[in-house]
């Protein structure tokens, strides 16, 4: 936890595709929270486009802020457009060398690339030796992939080159913290003489947050709000006893919409509250189609708990499958809480799950009407007792996306509830 005066850092993202909207910027986000854990604060990320000025210009830029740390994602492939290296030889005045130690690191990557025996000898040699140029001086980093990073310091500064894609980027930058004693000299300097807390509420809109800030008062706290997925995320810093003062006035507040105080997800808290009661669960999903199944299944160890389940999205599947009745299709119709009860009963019978969660829903752009517009969702609940209920929700303001999204969101949140 990074108190005012610690090393800074800034991180330089690469790559057209980010600028142009076509993939989401991950890397900064995996850098960042990981400095943070360790004291120190990324003050800012800057996303460059592919070509060697606008590198060269940010690294130049992110220098003359002086920060203590630069980090810089992308750019390392074997094609004409990946020029990270080139630029921060440029920006530090080093030539470009081929390291022959990476060189080797290159053939031994590239070796078991599919169908590379199908490329000619010579542009073979000429990729290879194109990934395997560093900065003079440079301390290389082992590949994950196929191109090797490296971290060069500069005026005292040490820059860290790692590639694009993300879960390179995230073995190699442990690499870095591990192995590059300049990394590891910035990371000492770090001051840890705050406390930190992630609290999650769910069922909490922000103006309760505001008014409950308002009255526990934050003095000497870090705090930052962010609302999402139907959840409200308070994160605080500062002197322990003021971070355990405003935990406490939110328990007052909150009570049991305070979910975690330690970052735990709600899926999280599902999965270790299933594992301890030797319980499982099983889904029952129509609008959905998956995405809960994909959810619940995200988290490692999903296994220990989760059956698996049914995708219905098909009238004649939530009968066939969930045994829905007829009558409750024809008469309330597959958007409604009675299917949505029925759904979960069905799941849970079909797996023998100790509970079933379901989703019924009309996520749009199409299909909505009067009595069920888009946006309307019922979620159900099947206890191992053998009770069943379900919950209606109304997101009448969201797209296709976002409503499948808060679905299955909040299906993880009624069996949390249900769970205790
Ligand atoms: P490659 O050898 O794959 O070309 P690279 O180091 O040159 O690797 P890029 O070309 O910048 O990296 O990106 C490769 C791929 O990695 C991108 O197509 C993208 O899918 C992913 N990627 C790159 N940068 C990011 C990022 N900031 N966040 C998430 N994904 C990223
Ligand atoms: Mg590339």
């Amino acid at each position: 936890v990074s108190s005012a005066d610690g090393p800074r850092a800034a991180v330089l993202v690469t790559g057209d595709e980010i600028l142009a909207g076509r993939i989401r910027d991950r890397n900064s986000a995996t850098l960042a929270a990981s400095l943070a854990s360790r004291g120190v604060g990324v003050q800012r990320v800057l996303a460059v486009g592919d070509d060697l000025e606008a590198i060269v210009d940010g690294l130049s830029d992110l220098l003359a802020t002086r920060p203590d740390l630069i980090v810089t994602s992308g750019g390392l492939g074997p094609t004409h457009d990946d020029r990270t290296m080139q630029a921060v030889a440029e920006v530090t005045g080093r030539p470009l060398e081929v390291d022959p130690a990476a060189l080797l690191m290159v053939r031994r990557a590239r070796a078991t690339l599919r169908g590379i025996e199908q490329v000619p000898q010579e542009v073979r040699r000429r990729v290879e030796e194109k990934q395997a140029a560093l900065p003079r001086g440079a301390q290389t980093l082992e590949p994950a992939g196929t191109a090797p990073g490296c971290v060069v310091v500069h005026d005292g500064v040490p820059i860290v080159v790692l590639p694009g894609p993300p879960w390179e980027l995230a073995v190699m930058w442990e690499a870095a913290l591990s192995g590059s004693a300049a990394v590891g000299e910035v990371l000492d300097r770090a001051v840890v003489d705050e406390e930190a807390r992630l609290l999650r509420l769910y069922g909490v809109v922000e103006s309760e947050v505001v008014e409950a800030l308002d009255r526990s008062g934050s003095d000497g706290l870090r705090i930052g709000v962010c609302a999402r997925a139907g959840e409200t995320e308070v994160s605080v810093r500062g002197p322990a006893s003021a971070v355990a003062g405003l935990e406490a006035a939110f328990e007052d507040r909150f009570g049991a919409r305070l979910y975690s105080r330690n970052g735990e997800s709600a899926l999280e808290v599902v999965a270790r509250r299933l594992a301890a009661r030797g319980e499982t669960l099983a889904v029952a999903e129509s609008c959905t189609g998956g995405l809960l199944g994909g959810l619940l299944t995200s988290l490692p160890g999903s296994s220990v708990w989760f059956v698996g389940g049914v995708v219905a999205y098909a009238n004649e599947l939530k009968q066939a499958l969930l045994g829905v009745a007829p009558e409750t299709l024809a008469g309330h119709g597959a958007v409604s809480a009675e299917c949505a009860r029925e759904m979960a009963l069905g799941a849970r019978a079909a797996t023998g799950a100790s509970w079933a969660v379901s989703v019924t829903g009309v996520a749009g752009p199409a299909g909505g009407t009067p009595e069920k517009p888009v946006g309307l969702v019922y979620l159900g609940v099947a206890a191992p007792d053998g009770r069943a209920w379900s919950e209606e929700r109304r997101w009448p303001r969201g797209d296709r996306e976002r409503i499948r999204e808060r679905a299955a969101a909040v299906a993880v949140h009624l069996v949390r509830e249900a769970l205790g």
